[in-house]
């Protein structure tokens, strides 16, 4: 039996999700979702982000399948960090997968890359804090690059977050990386010339993928932005560290026609969690305007990731039969809205079953 925890959280989130959970048990009512509470509508209420309960009932899941958190009468990063960032860690969701796969009939080309982003590490560290700048000066020796903040006291006072990678992690991050990527050559990105501790970064891509036999290639991150739009198709897998993983991965969606069709993995040893790659997107939510593309891709990669291959598959084919037979989703020019797009999908599914 697959038991999917389902967040459907805030705005096109609690929106689309629960249709695309509709959609799934139309082909197999075997599929058990069930649904949690967690958004930014109850912490308004209760103040609550996500409870630790509710987080050990979350690790006893298959997988999770989530929405959007996100509202703008919430200060901005506490629930990205109370509910998604918790999640990531709690469930020790290491790998981040981000497909950029187009619909011709969308976009014109034939584009399809996957991002693999370090999901844990990096900038997303709760190691920052302020300092007098001469004490860095002293730590440091040579330290210029300093910004000031402008509600500081003094002008001496500078803040940090300070990014890390540890080897550990990021052994078991290359090593699964290199098993997803199902070609031989694989483009791995960072900024060694100006961020030193991406030297550890490269060491370890390197070591792991002797065995792995994988041939790399190392593109600078800004290198590598200007040329996936230049020449889009070169592209395959791109292993990012997780800042400039966000950056592109969003930069990629657009390329293939928004965020709207943007899916994504979290993987870990023991979870997993799939949401699409936008937010809540509080401008066009309750309109019935969202593009559910994202979501059901993302439902997709779960299935799959489960081995629900044959659901998974069904839903695969309709949504681009869907697509190329001209239902084309408002956020690109056409006028399928929200409900009529899934339920096209779920007609064809109902087709092909
Ligand atoms: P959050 O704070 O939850 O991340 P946000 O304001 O950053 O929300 P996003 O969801 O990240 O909003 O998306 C930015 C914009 O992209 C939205 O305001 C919306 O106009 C557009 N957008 C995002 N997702 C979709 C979608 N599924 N369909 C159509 N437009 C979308
Ligand atoms: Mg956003």
């Amino acid at each position: 039996m697959v038991d999917i925890a389902v967040i459907p959280g805030d705005g096109i989130g609690k929106e689309i999700i629960p249709q695309a959970c509709d959609l799934v048990t139309s082909i197999d009512p075997s599929v058990n979702f069930t649904f949690y509470n967690i958004s930014s509508e109850r912490y308004i209420n209760e103040g609550i982000t996500i409870k630790d309960s509710e987080i050990d009932e979350l690790k006893s899941y298959n997988s999770i399948f989530f929405g959007a958190i996100g509202d703008f009468r919430v200060k901005p990063g506490i629930m990205e960090q109370g509910v998604i960032l918790r999640l990531r860690k709690e469930l020790d969701l290491y790998m981040n997968i981000r497909p950029a796969i187009s619909f011709s009939r969308i976009t014109g080309n034939n584009i399809h890359m996957t991002i693999l982003r370090e999901n844990k590490e990096d900038f997303y560290s709760d190691i920052s804090g302020s300092l007098n700048e001469h004490k860095l000066f002293r730590q440091k020796g040579n330290f210029y690059n300093y910004n000031i903040d402008i509600n500081s006291e003094s002008d001496d006072t500078i803040y940090y977050t300070m990014g890390f990678l540890s080897r550990k992690n990021l052994k078991r991050f290359f090593n699964m990386a290199y098993k997803i990527a199902d070609t031989e050559t694989v483009t791995i990105t960072d900024k060694a010339n100006a961020v030193d501790m991406y030297s550890l970064w490269r060491e370890i891509a390197i070591e792991e993928s002797e065995p792995a036999g994988k041939k790399i290639n190392f593109e600078y991150a800004d290198s590598l932005a200007y040329n996936m739009i230049n020449n889009p198709l070169k592209y395959r897998y791109i292993i990012a560290p997780n800042l400039y993983g966000d950056i592109l991965s969003d930069m990629s969606s657009a390329m293939v026609g928004g965020l709207g069709y943007a899916p994504s993995g979290n993987i870990g040893d023991y979870s997993s969690m799939f949401e699409p790659v936008h937010g809540s997107a509080p401008d066009i939510a309750g309109k019935n305007i969202a593009n559910p593309v994202a979501s059901i891709l993302s439902c997709i990669m779960m299935l799959k990731h489960l081995n629900q291959t044959e659901t998974a598959g069904i839903m695969e084919k309709s949504v681009e039969n869907v697509i190329r037979n001209g239902t084309i989703p408002i956020e690109s020019g056409g006028n399928a809205g929200t409900h009529e797009f899934i339920n096209k999908v779920k007609n064809y599914c109902t087709m092909t079953k």
